[in-house]
C-alpha cells in the first residue's frame, strides 16, 4: 500500500516539476521571441509522459496505471493540435518500445486525452478558460482515460475496469485540474506582465511628468520627465526623497501643505502653477493629483501629473496683451470701426461707430444682420437723399463686400466718409470716419472759385462784364456769328464832359452817375445773347449778335432817350443834363472775315465823330470807299 502512494506522488511530482519547467521555459521563449512555442510545449509534456510511464503506480500486484493522460490532455488544451502531436509523438514510441501486452492500449492511451485537449483547445479558440470548462475538461479526460482498459483482452479487463479505472479516472481528473489551474494562472500573470510592461514603457516615454509619493511625500516611483523636472539625474536619485530636497523651503512647504489638504479630504485637485527656476525663469505647469488608494480605500499616496504648459501660457500671455493693446487703440482712435462676417451680420464694432450713426447706433450691435440696420436706419431718417430704399438696401450690401468708398449724408448736417475693405475670411471691414469740416471746406472752395470766376469777369463799380471778359465774348461771338452768317453789332458808349461833372461834384458822385448810366445802358439791351461790359473809365461798349446796324442804331438811340428821361443833373453841360455819345460798327451777315480789333477801332471811330459832331448824338461807322468816312447822324439827334 505505501508503494501505492509512492507511485502516486512520483507521478503528480513529475507533472508539477513539468509544468513548472514549463512556465520557466515558457518565459525564457517569450523573452527571446522564439515561435516554436507549441512544439517545445509538446515536446516537454511528452518528456514528461516518458517520465510518468517511467515510475507507473502499482494498484495491485501486477496492475499498474500512470498519469499520462494528463500531460497529454494538457498538451492538446494549451498548445492545441501541434503541441499534442509532438507530445504524442514522443511518448507513443516509448511506450511501444516498453512492449507488452498492453502496448497498443498504451497509445491509445496517449491519444485520446490528446485529442480531447485538442479538441478543447479548438472549441476555445484562445479564449481564457473558465473554471467550469477545465472541469469539464478533467472529468471528459478522467472518463475516457478510465475508459481504454475495455480493449484489453477479455481476460483482464474486468480485473482493470474494476480495481484501477475509479481511481484513476479521479486521479487523471484531479491531477488535470489542479495543472489547468497552473497554467491559467501563469497566462493570467504572463498577461499582467505584458500590461505593466506597456504601462511602464509609455509612463518612461511620457514628456509629462508623472509620479507617486507616499502620505509623508516621499518619491516611491517616478518617470524620467520628473526626474527632468526636478532636475534629478535619473528616477531613481528620486525615490525616498521629497520636494524638500529640490525646491525652496517655501515653495516645498506649499506643495506639502496643498498634498496634506488632499489626503485629508481625499479629493482630486486640479491647478496651473508657477514654478520658479533657477535664473529667474517661469515654468507654468499644469498639475493633477489624484489619491492612491489600495484595496480597503485608505489612501496610501498621491499620484501626480504634471504638464509644462509654459510655451502655451506665454503664448496666452501674449496674445492677451496684443488684444488689449489692439482695443486701447480701437477705442482712441477717431474712427469708427466694424467687422461683418461673410453672412453680413456684425462681429464686431467700437463704440466711434456707433456713435457716428447717432439714431441706428442701438442697433448696431453684434449678431445684427447689415440689412435689418439699413432698414432701422431708413425708419429712423437718418440719412438724406435717398429715395429707392429697396434698391439702396440691395446696393449697400453689395458694396460692403468689395473695396468701396462712399461719403453719406446725414440728418444732422454731418458727412461721413464710409470705406468698406473684403477680409480674408469673406467678411468685410468698415471704417468710418467723420468728413464734415473737409466737406465743408470743399464747399467753400466751390463756392469762393465761382465767386472768384465771376469777380475776375465782372467789373466792381457798376457790376457789368468787364474789358477782359468782354475781349473773351467778343472773339467767341465773332467767331460764331461768322460762322452762322449772323451780323454783329458793337456801340460803344463814352459819357459827354464827364472830367468837368467829377471836378463839380465830386469823384464818388461821378462812380454814382457811372452806376446809373451802366444801369441804363444794360437795361436797353434785352436779348439773352447781348453783352453789355465798361470798357473803360467812362466809356461803355455793347456787344449784339445778330443784330445789324440799323437795329443797333436803334438801340443806341433808345439808350439816349432813357438816358435823358433819367435827366441827371449836369452843371458843367451845355444840355445840363448827363448825356452821352455812341459810336456803332457792324459786320454784316455777308462778312465771313471778322476781328474784334478792327470792329472795335471802327465804333471808336465812329464815336470819335460823334464827339467832334457835338456830343449826345449817335454815328454809324462806314467803309472809307463810299468817299469820306460818314458817320450817319442819330434820328434822335437832339432830343
Ligand atoms: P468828352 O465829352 O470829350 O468825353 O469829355 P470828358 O471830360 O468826358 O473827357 P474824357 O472822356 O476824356 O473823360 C475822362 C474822364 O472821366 C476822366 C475822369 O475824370 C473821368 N473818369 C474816368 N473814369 C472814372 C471813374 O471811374 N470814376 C469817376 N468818378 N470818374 C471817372
Ligand atoms: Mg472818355
Ligand atoms: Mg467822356
Amino acid at each position: 500500500m505505501k508503494m501505492l502512494w509512492y507511485g502516486l506522488m512520483a507521478n503528480l511530482a513529475i507533472i508539477a516539476i513539468f509544468v513548472t519547467s514549463w512556465t520557466h521555459a515558457k518565459d525564457w521563449l517569450a523573452q527571446h521571441r522564439h515561435r516554436g512555442e507549441p512544439v517545445a510545449f509538446g515536446a516537454t509534456m511528452g518528456l514528461g509522459a516518458i517520465a510518468v510511464m517511467a515510475f507507473p503506480v502499482e494498484l495491485s500486484p501486477g496492475i499498474f496505471f500512470d498519469l499520462r493522460a494528463t500531460l497529454m490532455a494538457l498538451a492538446g488544451a494549451f498548445g492545441g493540435p501541434i503541441a499534442a502531436l509532438v507530445a504524442v509523438g514522443l511518448a507513443a514510441p516509448y511506450r511501444l518500445a516498453l512492449g507488452g501486452a498492453g502496448a497498443p492500449v498504451g497509445v491509445v492511451a496517449l491519444l485520446i486525452p490528446a485529442m480531447i485537449g485538442s479538441g478543447y483547445w479548438l472549441l476555445l479558440k484562445r479564449r481564457e478558460s473558465r473554471g467550469w470548462q477545465l472541469f469539464s475538461l478533467a472529468i471528459v479526460t478522467g472518463i475516457a482515460s478510465a475508459s481504454t482498459p475495455l480493449m484489453l483482452p477479455a481476460e483482464v479487463r474486468m480485473a482493470v475496469l474494476t480495481q484501477v479505472s475509479a481511481p484513476q479516472a479521479m486521479l487523471i481528473a484531479c491531477a488535470l485540474m489542479l495543472s489547468a489551474l497552473a497554467l491559467r494562472q501563469d497566462d493570467r500573470r504572463r498577461v499582467l506582465m505584458q500590461e505593466n510592461s506597456a504601462y511602464r514603457t509609455i509612463i518612461e516615454a511620457l514628456p509629462d511628468s508623472l509620479n507617486v509619493k507616499d502620505p509623508e511625500g516621499r518619491f516611491v516611483t517616478a518617470n524620467p520627465a520628473t526626474a527632468r523636472l526636478m532636475g534629478a539625474t535619473s528616477p531613481a536619485k528620486l525615490i525616498g526623497r521629497s520636494d524638500a530636497d529640490f525646491y525652496p523651503p517655501e515653495v516645498a512647504a506649499a506643495f506639502a501643505a496643498d498634498e496634506a489638504r488632499m489626503i485629508e479630504g481625499g479629493e482630486i485637485l486640479a491647478i496651473e502653477q508657477v514654478v520658479h527656476e533657477e535664473g529667474g525663469k517661469h515654468l507654468w505647469l499644469s498639475t493633477l493629483k489624484v489619491p492612491l488608494r489600495d484595496q480597503n480605500g485608505e489612501i496610501v499616496g498621491i499620484i501626480t501629473h504634471n504638464r509644462d504648459v509654459t510655451d502655451r501660457k506665454i503664448l496666452a500671455l501674449e496674445l492677451e496683451r496684443s488684444q488689449t493693446h489692439l482695443e486701447f487703440a480701437l477705442a482712441q482712435m477717431t474712427d469708427g470701426v466694424a467687422i461683418f462676417g461673410a453672412d453680413a451680420r456684425l462681429v464686431y464694432c467700437n463704440e466711434q461707430y456707433r456713435r457716428a450713426f447717432p439714431r441706428s447706433g442701438p442697433l448696431r450691435v453684434p449678431g445684427a444682420h447689415i440689412r435689418d440696420i439699413l432698414r432701422g436706419a431708413m425708419e429712423r431718417q437718418e440719412q438724406l437723399g435717398i429715395d429707392d430704399i429697396p434698391a439702396w438696401i440691395d446696393e449697400v450690401e453689395s458694396a460692403l463686400f468689395r473695396e468701396n468708398e462712399e461719403e453719406v449724408h446725414l440728418f444732422d448736417g454731418r458727412w461721413l466718409r464710409v470705406s468698406t475693405r473684403p477680409t480674408d475670411d469673406g467678411g468685410s471691414m468698415v471704417v468710418v470716419s467723420e468728413i464734415t469740416k473737409l466737406k465743408q471746406a470743399e464747399f467753400d472752395l466751390l463756392g469762393l472759385a465761382e465767386q472768384l470766376k465771376q469777380q475776375a469777369a465782372t467789373d466792381g463799380l457798376t457790376g457789368l462784364t468787364n474789358r477782359w471778359a468782354m475781349d473773351q465774348a467778343l472773339e467767341a461771338e465773332l467767331q460764331r456769328t461768322g460762322r452762322e452768317g449772323l451780323p454783329l453789332s458793337v456801340i460803344l458808349l463814352d459819357i459827354d464832359w464827364f472830367k468837368p461833372y467829377n471836378d463839380h461834384y465830386g469823384h464818388l458822385a461821378g462812380d454814382e452817375a457811372l452806376r446809373v448810366v451802366a444801369r441804363c445802358f444794360a437795361q436797353t439791351f434785352r436779348r439773352p445773347g447781348d453783352i453789355v461790359a465798361r470798357y473803360g473809365g467812362e466809356e461803355f461798349c455793347a456787344i449784339l449778335p445778330s443784330t445789324d446796324e440799323d437795329g443797333a442804331y436803334h438801340l443806341a438811340n433808345v439808350f439816349r432817350g432813357a438816358l435823358a428821361r433819367r435827366a441827371l443833373p449836369h452843371a458843367e453841360s451845355p444840355r445840363a443834363i448827363v448825356t452821352a455819345s455812341l459810336g456803332v460798327a457792324t459786320y454784316g451777315s455777308a462778312e465771313r472775315r471778322r476781328e474784334a480789333a478792327e470792329i472795335i477801332a471802327r465804333a471808336d471811330e465812329a464815336l470819335y465823330v460823334a464827339k467832334s459832331a457835338g456830343r449826345d448824338r449817335v454815328y454809324g461807322w462806314h467803309p472809307r470807299d463810299e468817299g469820306v468816312q460818314k458817320a450817319r447822324p442819330s434820328a434822335v439827334q437832339g432830343a
